[in-house]
């Protein structure tokens, strides 16, 4: 049975409350504001767009699209590692109102969440997407309808939830959406675990990178997150060529983040995830000024509770423990909200 648009609203799980929310457009406004252009429409205009499409679609083949390099052949029905088909598996599309506050908005961040994972950790918040895969499979004309129905409902950008392993229709999709109208900015919301070759494929498409910097150890690494033991170093370069390409994060006069890097680091308990090696390296390679949301929400889910050392959630003083690492590395931009949270502990502490 063909998948429709009607069809995957009808049960999106989250759908029903976007409905609720009016058309606004990122350019609306006085009529001489000068618009802001995303980058694949400029590389569109460049004529550049069309041929990174082509060498997107060739990984399905031979697919290296992430650190895995399975190198099974998609197109003919084969799955690696993180068990995906060629074509993209939606589990639902929806405003979000639950991410950093610059991407929320008014409206919500536009999240698409993609089924599957390349990396597949046993804490997974996600699991029932990323580790079973549940979800709908739909075309990439579908993904880029979804695309400009969030735009149209008022998101402030397409939020690309795990887009790693679908990269190649993300591409395809995106160009589909530009020629109907797209102009929001993409959020390549990713675990980190990318390939420098498969990043370069993308510069002049994404504006905004939001990379998860989940572990500094490779013990650790390998043992929560199946075998990625090269997790640490790959995940370094990768954010290091993401802040190369679009650099430091920048807001629009309402405050909306228009380009740039946001790093997530999730405190872990028992200093697993190693959040002061993680600040220590931050301020020693990055700007002092870059993005960096040192998040408390960890939670047992999934095979968590199988392992002793994260069979719990953090306390206050491990939170606390990390937002002091950031603050004595120097680290100027930290989340507002992460912020909130530890003056609210620090104030609780001295009382
Ligand atoms: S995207 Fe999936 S199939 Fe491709 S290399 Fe990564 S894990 Fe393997």
């Amino acid at each position: 049975m063909k998948f429709t648009r009607r069809h995957f609203i009808k049960n999106s799980l989250f759908l029903g409350s976007s409905l609720l929310f009016s058309p606004l457009s990122l350019h609306a406004g006085p009529k001489n504001r000068i618009r802001w252009i995303p980058a694949y429409e400029k590389l569109e205009m460049e004529g550049k767009l069309v041929q990174k499409i082509k060498q997107a679609d060739a990984y399905f083949e031979n697919c290296q699209l992430c650190p895995r390099k399975c190198g099974v052949n998609r197109k003919k029905g084969e799955k690696g590692f993180c068990r995906a088909p060629v074509k993209p598996v939606i589990f639902s599309y929806h405003p979000h109102f639950g991410e950093e506050m610059s991407l929320v908005g008014e409206k919500g961040s536009g999240a698409i969440f993609f089924s599957n994972c390349n990396l597949r950790c046993v804490f997974c918040q996600n699991w029932p997407i990323s580790h079973e895969g549940r979800g709908k499979e739909i075309g990439d004309e579908d993904l880029a309808d979804m695309m400009l129905h969030l735009q149209k409902i008022g998101c402030h950008n397409i939020n690309l939830v795990t887009p790693t392993h679908v990269m190649p229709n993300i591409l395809s999709a995106t160009r589909t959406a530009l020629k109907k109208g797209l102009h929001i900015p993409l959020v390549y919301n990713t675990s980190g675990y990318e390939r420098l070759e498969v990043l370069k494929l993308l510069d002049g498409i994404i504006d905004i990178y939001m990379p998860d910097m989940k572990y500094m150890d490779t013990d650790k690494a390998s043992k929560y997150s199946a075998g990625a033991s090269d997790y640490p170093e790959v995940t370094k370069k990768a954010i290091l060529e993401m802040h190369r390409q679009v650099g430091v994060l920048k807001l629009d006069k309402r405050g909306i983040a228009i380009r740039g890097v946001i790093i997530r680091h999730l405190v872990m308990p028992n200093r697993v995830a190693g959040t002061e090696k993680l600040v220590k390296w931050m301020a020693e390679t990055l700007p002092k000024s870059t993005y960096v949301n040192i998040m408390a929400q960890y939670r047992v889910e999934y095979k968590a509770y199988d392992h002793p050392e994260i069979a719990r959630g953090i306390t206050a003083q491990e939170f606390l423990e990390a937002m002091d690492s950031a603050e004595k590395y120097g680290l100027t931009n930290l989340d507002p909200q992460s912020v909130a949270l530890r003056n609210f502990y620090r104030h609780r502490r001295s009382n």
